[in-house]
């Protein structure tokens, strides 16, 4: 399935107007002019804030913002009052740690995570570990780069209060079976926690049906603005949390002696929300849905397989990673430093992801401090995979 969108990415010319071989979809999406109009008009003729004013604009402004919750809500398979606007899915993550691991957890509690997570869900649980005293857990990979599930089900106790895993991970792009790791934590009374950041944009999600408890994601990676993104979590979980941010928006009524919360998801939203990249995230969720998930997936399965493809060609290259992966290759390149390939491919206009992608702990399991990553989105096709093959032997033969 080959799906020929570009012309609706104004992100995907340079600025001399030739085709940039945009490969860094996973870090962030480029956004197609419909988002950018809708981000336009809401910032422009239609702007005025949410939930307070009484006056017409206001008010129309309020359903577009609540519409766009239910529009999410929908993109995920899940209901309206079970989302949360976060600025993203780091954000997202935090405020479950805060809320429900602050309430939940307790010392002598355990909670596992996988060796490939990306920082933002490791970092908020050693905080939060460092001031309750429970154990954090790291379940192991399989060879070619799963987490591993027979392992965690070994690992997982009825001391294990969480289990918080990638989706798709961002480094290797393994897809995770999630209705089996929903299965094992809650056979322990655990909640699973998704970190969606990479799947929402690349795999059909359906909360209901993988019964996890909680998912996050951003919605910069969904073709929509950055500083929007979502937290879902089953209904009596979220009513049970408290309250995070204090502020305007999340309460019920103030006084000095005390203040009486907002139900939520609202009791979570203080101040005055990312109401304009609400508005153009549901935009780019139709767009998106427009498309299809399975079309999207298809397509960047066959781009990153042709990739490995012509990367297991050369005997200087190793990619990391399983073969069936969602749109993201990871690779390395004897001899050449990651940003040495980045930059040399720059020059060609494509640009790829050179670092450890906010992995560090996958990075040592893998022994490199570095990896080149090529991630594709809907827009990618044949000529980018080209570029990048192309710029990759000229790197070769520039390091001899
Ligand atoms: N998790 C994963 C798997 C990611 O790829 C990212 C972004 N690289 C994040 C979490 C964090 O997302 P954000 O920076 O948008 O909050």
């Amino acid at each position: 399935m080959t799906i020929t969108r570009k012309a609706d990415f104004p992100g995907l010319l340079t600025a001399e107007g030739k085709a940039w071989h945009y490969l860094d979809t996973a870090a962030t999406a480029q956004k197609p002019q419909i988002v950018v109009d809708a981000a336009a008009k809401a910032m422009g003729a239609d702007y005025a804030t949410v939930h307070r004013g009484v006056y017409s604009r206001s008010a129309e402004m309020t359903l577009g913002y609540e519409a766009a919750r239910r529009r999410v809500a929908e993109f995920i398979g899940g209901q309206e009052d079970e989302i949360t606007f976060t600025r993203g899915a780091t954000e997202a993550i935090n405020l479950v740690a805060y809320t429900w691991g602050a309430q939940e957890l307790k010392a002598g509690d355990r909670i596992l995570l996988s060796r490939l997570e990306h920082h933002s869900n490791i970092v908020p649980w050693q905080i939060l570990r460092d001031q309750i005293g429970f154990e954090i857990d790291v379940c192991p990979l399989t060879v070619d780069g799963q987490i591993d599930l027979d392992a965690a089900e070994q690992m997982l106790t009825p001391q294990h209060k969480l289990v918080a895993l990638a989706h798709v991970s961002n480094v290797l792009g393994s897809v995770l079976d999630v209705k089996r790791a929903a299965g094992l934590a809650h056979c322990v009374g655990a909640k699973l926690l998704l970190d969606g950041c990479q799947a929402v944009p690349r795999v059909p999600v359906d909360v209901a049906a993988l019964d996890c408890d909680f998912y996050v994601f951003s919605g910069h990676k969904l073709y929509g603005p950055t500083g929007i993104g979502a937290l879902w979590a089953k209904k009596p979980i979220l009513d049970a949390m408290p309250p995070w941010q204090g502020g305007g928006s999340m309460i019920d009524r103030v006084t000095f002696e005390k203040t009486t919360y907002a139900p939520a998801p609202q009791r979570f939203e203080a101040g005055t929300p990312a109401i304009v990249e609400a508005i153009a995230l549901a935009v780019a969720c139709d767009y998106v849905s427009g498309i299809g998930l399975e079309a999207i997936h298809a397509h960047e399965a066959r781009l990153v397989a042709a990739t490995r493809e012509a990367l297991r060609g050369m005997n200087d290259v190793t990619v990391f990673g399983p073969e069936d992966t969602a749109g993201i290759v990871s690779f390395a390149l004897d001899g050449v430093h990651p940003h040495d390939l980045g930059t040399i491919l720059d020059e060609e206009n494509v640009a790829i992801r050179a670092g450890h992608h906010c992995a560090q702990p996958l990075m040592d399991h893998l022994g490199v401090p570095a990896t080149a990553r090529a991630s594709f989105g809907l827009y990618s096709d044949d000529d980018d995979v080209a570029a990048l093959i192309r710029g990759i032997d000229r790197t070769r033969r520039i390091f001899g």
